[in-house]
């Protein structure tokens, strides 16, 4: 792995979950030692899995985003502009504004799937002797 390349949100949700390989992981900690934006936002995604009230608000909001509501949304909508010639234009104009509601929804929680990710694997006993070194004031 390239250590001046920041890796994605999938990639640092997988290191927290420990879904690496062993070498990814090596990969991983090489760039965080050396790029405090990531080691910040991996600490900021492991801070939230550690608060119980957090995670239980999250568990219902995730139900709600895994649903894709705004997607459905948009696509019934368009749907129905078919459906109801006579009223295209309305049925198109609420497809489209759901549309990009659920673009916008996807980017802002991005953060969030990464936490939720960490958190289906449980294994938080690893996660915490990693960012330990990273956060030596903990
Ligand atoms: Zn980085």
């Amino acid at each position: 792995m390239n250590n001046r390349i920041c890796p994605s949100e999938e990639i640092l949700s997988e290191y927290l979950s420990g879904g690496l390989t062993p070498g990814e992981r090596a990969g991983v900690e090489k760039h965080l030692a050396g790029c405090p934006g990531c080691r910040k936002l991996l600490a900021e995604a492991h801070d939230v899995l550690k608060r119980p009230d957090i995670r239980e608000i999250g568990h219902s909001a995730f139900r709600w985003v895994r649903k894709d509501h705004w997607l459905i949304g948009s696509v019934l909508t368009l749907a129905c502009s078919f459906l109801c010639p006579r009223y295209f234009l309305q049925f198109l104009v609420a497809s489209l504004l759901m549309g990009a509601k659920w673009i916008i929804d996807s980017k802002t929680t991005k953060m969030l799937i990464m936490i939720q990710e960490a958190w289906k694997s449980g294994d938080k006993e690893k996660t915490d002797k990693i960012l330990s070194r990273f956060t030596p004031d903990k």
